[in-house]
This record gives C-alpha cells, sequence and structure tokens, in this order.
C-alpha cells in the first residue's frame, strides 16, 4: 500500500482508500445509462480521469467522488483538443486563432481530396508522374505577373529556403532597418545564419540608403535582401532603398534581389482605417528577382509560404533539399486552388479575409446592435460603441480599423474572460478600460446567438 499523503490525517486517508476502483465503477448501476454505448476504452479512460481528479480534490479539502465527476470527464473526452472557437477580439488574421478563415469554396475543395485519392503529383494526361505544385503555378503567376512559383508550407519557411538556395555561402546585404523578429522567435539574422548565407548588414536602424547597398556589393555578394516592414513601423528621420533601387543596383552587378513581403496581398485592400500595402504585383513589377509571401495572411488562404520570381532562380530552389523537407500536402494545394481561383474570378470579397476586412462601419453598428438586441433578451445589458481593431497576423502595424463592439460592464472582467473560453462555444473577447469588449468584426451573423448565450451562461454563472 502507498504511504499515506498526509500521515495523522486519518480521516482523509479513510476517504482516499475509499475511493472506488475502475471495476466497480463499470459495474455501478447508476453510470450505466452514462456509459452505455460508449467504446469501452473510452469509458475506462473517462473514469480514470474522473476517479484521478476526485483523489485531487479530496487532497486539497474538497469532497469525494460523485457520479457527476464521470459526467465531467465524459464531458472533457467528448470535446476535441482543437476545435472552433468564436473570434470577438476583432483582430481578422489572429494568429493564435488559427489566421484566415477560408472561404466555403476551398473548404469544399479540402474536403474532396481529403476522404480519397487524387491527382497530387499525377498527371492525368500523360498518366504518369506529376508536380505537385502544377494546380497552382499558372494562377499565381496570372495573379502576380511572376515567370514562376513554388508553394511550401509557410512563409517561415519560404524565407529559409530561399537564403539557402540563393545565398548559402555567400554574402546577403541586409539594411540594419530590417534586421526584424517576424514573431515566434523567427529572427532575420538567425534565419541567414541557419541557411548558411553571412550576413552584411547596410545603413542605420532608421536610414539606409542606395549607395549603403553598393558600397557593401562584393564579387562574394549572392543577394540583396529586403524584408518588408510588415509588423512594425519605423518613422520620423527615416530613409530606405525601395525595391526598384536595389533592382537597378543588383542587375549592373548581376546580384538577385529577393524581397520577403510577409503579408502579400494578391490586390489592394479597401476598408475603413487599413493602411497601404504593396502587392505581389507591385513587388514584381518593381524588379524583386524573387519575392516570398504567406498564403495565409492577406491573401486569405491556407497556411503557406508562396514564392515567385524569375524562372531561373525559381529551378534552383525547386531543386534545393529543403523544398521537400518543406513541402505542402494536398489538403493546402486543395485550398489554395480555391482561394485563388476566387482572385482569378475577380472575387476578391468572397475570401472571408478580405470580406471581414473591408467591412463598413454601418454594417458593423448593425451587427453590434443585433448581439446587443440578443444579450438583451437573456438579460445582459450591454452598450454599442465604436473600438478600433487590428489586421493582425503581423500585417500593416499602423492600421486601426474602424469597428463596432457589445461593451460589458462586469465584476472581475479577467475571471469574465475565462469563463467566456471555457464555454461549449469558447468566445475569445478582450478587456478595455476594465470592461468587456466583444468586437463584431470577426462574428459571423449565425455565431451571434452562439455568443450570446456564451454570455447569458457565464453572466449567470458569476452573479453571487
Ligand atoms: C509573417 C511574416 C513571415 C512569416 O510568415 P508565416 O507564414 O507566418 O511563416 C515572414 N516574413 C514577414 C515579413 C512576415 O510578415
Amino acid at each position: 500500500m502507498d504511504a499515506p499523503p498526509h500521515s495523522g490525517d486519518g480521516g482523509k486517508n479513510a476517504l482516499l482508500r475509499a475511493l472506488p476502483s475502475i471495476e466497480q465503477l463499470l459495474r455501478r448501476p447508476s453510470l450505466e445509462p452514462r456509459l452505455a454505448g460508449l467504446p469501452r476504452a473510452r469509458a475506462v479512460a473517462a473514469l480514470r480521469l474522473a476517479v484521478e481528479r476526485a483523489r485531487t480534490r479530496l487532497l486539497s479539502g474538497g469532497p469525494t467522488f460523485e457520479d457527476a465527476d464521470v459526467d465531467a470527464a465524459l464531458q472533457t473526452f467528448s470535446t476535441p483538443n482543437l476545435r472552433p472557437v468564436l473570434n470577438a477580439t476583432g483582430v481578422v488574421l489572429h494568429t493564435n486563432l488559427g489566421r484566415a478563415p477560408l472561404a466555403p469554396e476551398a473548404v469544399a475543395r479540402v474536403a474532396a481530396v481529403a476522404k480519397g485519392y487524387s491527382n497530387l503529383e499525377y498527371d492525368l494526361d500523360e498518366g504518369e508522374r506529376g508536380s505537385r505544385y502544377a494546380p497552382v503555378i499558372g494562377l499565381i503567376t496570372e495573379l502576380t505577373g511572376a515567370e514562376d512559383a513554388i508553394v511550401v508550407n509557410n512563409c517561415a519557411g519560404a524565407v529559409l529556403l530561399v537564403l539557402a538556395a540563393l545565398g548559402s555561402g555567400k554574402e546577403c546585404i541586409v539594411s540594419r532597418g530590417e534586421l526584424v523578429e517576424i514573431g515566434g522567435g523567427f529572427r532575420v539574422p538567425d534565419v541567414m545564419r541557419q541557411s548558411g548565407c553571412r550576413l552584411v548588414e547596410v545603413g542605420t536602424t532608421n536610414r539606409t540608403r542606395r549607395a549603403d547597398y553598393e558600397a557593401a556589393l562584393t564579387p562574394d555578394t549572392g543577394l540583396l535582401v529586403k524584408v518588408h516592414r510588415s509588423n512594425f513601423a519605423v518613422v520620423g528621420f527615416t530613409e530606405g532603398a525601395s525595391v526598384a533601387e536595389l533592382a537597378a543596383v543588383g542587375r549592373a552587378r548581376g546580384v538577385p534581389v529577393f524581397q520577403d513581403l510577409g503579408a502579400g496581398a494578391l490586390v489592394p485592400l479597401r476598408g475603413e482605417g487599413l493602411t497601404a500595402e504593396p502587392t505581389v504585383r507591385m513587388s514584381v513589377e518593381e524588379g524583386a528577382d524573387v519575392v516570398a509571401f504567406s498564403g495565409d495572411k492577406l491573401l486569405g488562404g491556407p497556411q503557406a509560404g508562396i514564392i515567385v520570381g524569375r524562372k531561373p532562380l525559381l529551378a534552383r530552389i525547386k531543386s534545393h533539399p529543403l523544398t521537400r523537407a518543406l513541402r505542402v500536402d494536398k489538403m493546402t494545394v486543395a485550398a489554395l486552388e480555391a482561394t485563388l481561383e476566387l482572385y482569378r474570378d475577380g472575387r476578391p470579397e468572397a475570401v472571408p479575409a478580405w470580406r471581414l476586412l473591408s467591412q463598413q462601419p454601418e454594417e458593423l453598428r448593425a451587427r453590434a446592435e443585433r448581439l446587443q438586441t440578443l444579450l438583451a433578451a437573456r438579460g445582459v445589458a450591454a452598450r454599442v460603441a465604436a473600438v478600433s481593431g487590428q489586421v493582425g497576423g503581423g500585417a500593416m502595424p499602423l492600421a486601426r480599423l474602424s469597428s463596432f463592439a457589445c461593451i460589458l460592464k462586469v465584476e472581475g472582467p479577467d475571471v469574465f474572460l475565462d469563463r467566456l473560453r471555457g464555454a461549449e462555444a469558447p468566445v475569445i473577447g478582450r478587456i478595455a478600460d476594465g470592461e468587456v469588449v466583444l468586437d463584431v468584426r470577426c462574428l459571423a451573423e449565425e455565431e451571434l446567438g452562439l455568443v450570446a448565450e456564451a454570455v447569458g451562461t457565464t453572466r449567470q454563472g458569476s452573479r453571487p
């Protein structure tokens, strides 16, 4: 027998010893209806969890095991760890919440190829092995004006791959104002080192000129690198060299220019409070030889890193071993193809991220008022107010999206938000000035009822 956890506490030990065994619980008549029809492995796992929780509770002085513990454990097992949440943060490309929601067309395409076999790497005309990138290359080149393209797992991977394929063992020139951290510890200088490039820094934090690049060029220069300031801004006494200037410098010496564009919009975005963002086509037309951008930021597709550029350079990238390590799966190709088709067909508003960013203040106000009404029906008073939101995903750092929210005055807003996250349909909100803010920008019309439901239940639970 185990040593008693609290010697001298005889009552508690007796209770711990009295905890039921899994075998006993499996035979307990009162649990029969709850466990009926469940796979035995699931029932056993839930009972173990229930008893474990009761033991922990007993040790901290709480009540002993009861049948309700089994209900809670079964609930835990029937809820997937990864599941949908209701985004009331107002941040459209929220990296923690899965970034861009996919268009129904993309979701349908994913489902169609996921459940069976597909021609992912099979040329149906020739009856022989094909390229998994073939379905999207034509669309990408058409939409960006680039000569060639490839898709990898994400933009961070794309940057690593381009640097490794084109800059390894050579000098790569970057402005000191662009040696940035993109997020999640992904730092440009570290990635350069990792890829085997020799980093050559030019200019200063706030000012770098064309002449700085020219002066740093040597016969060992492999790449001129430009990192788009997508997640921060330098304002005031600043100067930078444009892609066109870098291209002129590079062309004179036969050195390619690589731009890490990050957010990578395919078409200009229109929306209240948005700032200007270069499109991929602009970067290509300005003269960047290779451009990398994300599939799930402003493009609004699946997680992916897209590389476009000149054919001979793309050929070197495609034959680099990292390409195989970073390759995308069939579901990514399917979702990306369907999303790109929406752009090709001139329907960017069918891409959810695009639509969410371009909503008009009047429609947001009307939606906030509908949420307010639904909340009132559950006895929750909220006021509707104009708020300012962010694009997210490290895109357009200075943009202040004009949005509308339902604002709730509650005791302990932190605890309230914790409880909202624990709702059956978890709601993610934020706190401003000690009040709970539920921004409606990213909430679909049909989600408003679920949000009101979660808030109503949480409100009841938090009443004294
Ligand atoms: C976001 C970003 C990346 C990384 O893109 P992921 O798709 O998140 O891997 C790289 N570079 C820039 C400039 C970015 O903004």
